[in-house]
């Protein structure tokens, strides 16, 4: 069994570590590393082996998002949608036609996944979808825009959540796999960020855009659980890259501490260093229960919830201390970029508040311990 982590511990340092900033600055993941995940099998780490993945489980899946996550966000996130909200819930719900049809070549890095569920009137209330489908004889006619797409221009295979009655809400819900150059589907704009700013995330128009009712993924009316089983999946590898970012930020923060000699900056420091650990054991956790085949939704929203703080907390106290210690231009610039990028996991996959809601809901169930 190959070594996932210690294999992406290695990509990082020879190859994506030494690019981290110019990813930031040029806005671009450049087509190299790409490559090189895919020379490492890393696109192919949530699909069965019969289709030509890894089949790795979460654990190692966790541990390859948390190793490039310390070398960047922006490969991480990338990679992170097309494994856990792309390439998975087409391995879980596809037709074999369908799965033979995508799943080799996601598996081998030729086909990139996007995940479109988020809409620009509608984010985490998400079973208000406006997107509409209509059947139209064997096809089906796709209306309406989506938001905030990571991949939405690199990928080839784009998973669509539309509605055939807002109505209806989540019931109405269905997921079409949606090939990049259908007619009618187009990428109107890659949007401005604070952070991840390597990691493209666009705007998509679906206007008269016709498919296949073949294309259909999983039944009709399904398509809200496939979107919250891919979220709840995908909760695990946000967990885990935020806790790359947590321990990249950690090691910028011990550098600067290791500059000076107040003991209040040692408590920071030690309060940083309890805070990952525990992230740590929050992601192991959640990965364990879901590979355990267990119900894992509690664990991945309290890791969701907890590692996004804890990166975002971790890498304020990183940039605070560089400002302040450091005037190494390149010292700088990597705290800042850690710190932009940190924000953004508090959003993804569900924001702070909703994991929250998530996690109250749960624990104030009749059967929940
Ligand atoms: C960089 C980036 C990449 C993304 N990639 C994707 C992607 O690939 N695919 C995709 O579909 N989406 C993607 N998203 C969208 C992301 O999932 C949404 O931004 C997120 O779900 C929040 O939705 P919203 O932005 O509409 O905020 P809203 O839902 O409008 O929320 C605004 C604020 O209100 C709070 N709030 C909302 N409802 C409640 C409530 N009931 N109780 C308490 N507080 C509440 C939220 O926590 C938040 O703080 C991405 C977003 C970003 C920033």
């Amino acid at each position: 069994m190959p070594d996932w982590r210690e294999r992406a511990h290695r990509v990082v340092q020879d190859f994506i570590a030494p690019l981290a900033t110019s990813i930031d600055r040029t806005h671009t993941v450049p087509r190299s590393i790409g490559k090189r995940l895919a020379e490492e099998g890393f696109f192919g780490l949530a699909i069965p082996t019969e289709y030509g993945g890894a089949a790795a489980s979460a654990q190692d899946i966790a541990g390859v998002l948390e190793e490039i996550a310390f070398g960047s966000l922006s490969v991480a996130t990338d990679l992170a949608v097309h494994l856990s909200v792309a390439s998975a819930p087409i391995a879980r719900w596809g037709t074999s036609e369908q799965k033979e049809r995508w799943l080799p070549a996601m598996a081998r890095g030729e086909c990139l996944g996007a995940f479109a569920l988020t809409e620009p009137g509608v984010g985490s209330d998400a079973q208000h979808l406006t997107t509409r489908y209509a059947r139209e004889g064997d096809q089906v006619r796709l209306d309406g825009s989506k938001i905030f797409i990571t991949n939405g221009g690199a990928a080839r295979i784009v998973l669509v959540f539309a509605t055939r009655d807002p109505d209806l809400e989540a019931k109405g819900i269905s997921c079409f796999l949606v090939e990049h150059g259908t007619p009618g589907f187009s990428v109107t704009k890659r949007l401005e960020k604070l952070g991840l700013l390597g990691s493209e995330t666009t705007e998509l128009l679906f206007d008269g855009c016709r498919v296949e009712g073949s294309s259909m993924l999983g039944p009709e009316g399904r398509g809200f659980e496939i979107a919250m089983t891919a979220l709840e999946g995908g909760r695990v590898g946000i967990s885990a890259t935020s806790l790359g970012v947590a321990r990249a930020a950690l090691a910028l923060l011990s550098a600067r501490v290791r500059m000076g000699s107040e003991d209040w900056r040692k408590s920071v420091l030690a309060r940083a260093h309890v805070s990952v650990e525990a992230a740590s054991a929050l992601v192991d956790r959640a990965a364990k229960l879901k590979d355990a085949g267990k119900d894992y939704g509690l664990a991945a929203s309290a890791a969701k919830l907890f590692c996004s703080q804890v990166a975002f907390d971790v890498a304020r106290r990183a940039y605070d201390f560089t400002v302040e210690l450091s005037t190494d231009p390149d010292e700088r610039a990597a705290a800042e970029c850690v710190f932009r990028d940190a924000r953004v996991l508090t959003i993804v996959e569900g924001t702070t508040e909703i994991q929250e809601l998530i996690l109250g809901r749960k624990l104030s169930a009749p059967r929940a311990r």
